[in-house]
């Protein structure tokens, strides 16, 4: 067995507007093994990622169309390919690295896969993640944090988007799981990821995570504002995911909390944290609460603009809304 399938695979997945570069010591090509046979990385490059039958991608690839829709199919189960079913038809779409098939292997993480992830974010992954200029996601607080007078658009408010969905699952969040594995993690909540409509039934059917009730959405939304934890969404149309990351093991906000990148790079803030100067006593519990150092204590409280991701978690220390 070559590695010119893993190879090609990876060069395909570095197409993505985040991608997968290579890497001296080859550990993008040990993940790649352990997620694909060498039969499913060459059936992998043949999708794009617009939804297609199998039989449409065999005729467009020449692939024997038996063969290619049981691979595909048993390849969507492990979170290899993305599959929507539209009038009980069962379409595929590529996966990207990230969000794709690294959230997707929460059910297969061991301490080895969550080894060679860990190498390569370190060798290659967070400076990809950095030097790109796709915001994977939206922070958005939820709403009681914001000012009253503001009026929020639908995709600003967060519960009401959860009320709306079709369906909703919750996952384990890869990041603390992986975290964990490699006897580090934190303290956060473990089971936070949100997905809504298609990408929630992609979960539920495929078993990396459970279906909820709107209610219980919401709940766990206040508990990981309580906890301390940053909300977010996926920059899509409808709201197809809702993340609770942690500043300690979440990529994104491990890029700005330990190496500096501009928040731009990762997230786009809706809003931002103002302090309300006549009646801040200066007592730094927003100091505490803000997950990546944009306020400073002094008579009054300071936020850092260019810092601030619009979170909303500080004004969660305080009985009053603050941001705008
Ligand atoms: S929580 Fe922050 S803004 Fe509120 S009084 Fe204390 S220092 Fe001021
Ligand atoms: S100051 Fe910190 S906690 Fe407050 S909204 Fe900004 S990033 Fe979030």
């Amino acid at each position: 067995m070559t590695d010119e399938a893993y190879s090609e695979l990876r060069e395909f997945l570095d197409r993505f507007p985040v991608g997968f570069p290579g890497t001296s010591s080859g550990v993008d090509i040990k993940i790649l093994k352990r997620l694909f046979t060498e039969e499913e990385a060459r059936a992998a490059v043949l999708l794009t990622p617009f939804p297609e039958s199998a039989s449409r991608i065999a005729e467009r690839t020449g692939a024997d169309p038996e063969r290619l829709a049981e691979l595909l199919g048993s390849m969507s189960t492990r979170g290899l390919v993305f599959r929507v079913r539209r009038a009980g038809e069962a379409l595929y779409s590529s996966a990207p690295f990230m969000i794709g098939l690294y959230e997707y292997s929460v059910n297969n993480l061991d301490s080895e896969l969550a080894a060679l992830y860990r190498e390569y974010y370190k060798t290659a992954y967070m400076e990809e993640m950095g030097a790109s200029d796709v915001q994977g996601y939206k922070v958005v607080p939820v709403a009681e944090y914001v000012e009253s007078e503001t009026v929020l658009l639908p995709f600003m408010d967060l519960t009401e988007q959860v009320r709306s969905a079709r369906r909703i699952s919750v996952a384990e969040c890869i990041y603390r799981k992986e975290a964990q594995l490699l006897g580090e993690g934190c303290d956060y909540p473990l089971e936070t990821c949100l997905s809504f409509g298609a990408a929630a039934e992609y979960y539920i059917e495929n078993g990396m995570g459970r279906e909820i009730s709107s209610e219980e959405a919401v709940r766990i939304l206040y508990d990981a504002d309580r906890a301390g934890l940053v909300h977010a969404g996926t920059k899509t149309r409808h709201l197809s995911n809702i993340y609770n990351c942690c500043p300690c093991c979440c990529a994104s906000m491990k890029g700005i909390t330990t190496r500096g990148h501009d928040k731009h790079r990762y997230l786009n803030s809706l809003f931002e944290a103002v302090v309300d100067g006549s009646s801040c006593t200066g007592c730094g519990e927003c100091v505490e609460r803000c997950p990546v150092g944009a306020l400073t204590r002094g008579d009054r409280a300071a936020v850092d603009r260019d810092q601030c991701l619009g979170c909303g978690l500080c004004a969660g220390s305080v009985p009053r809304k603050r941001l705008s």
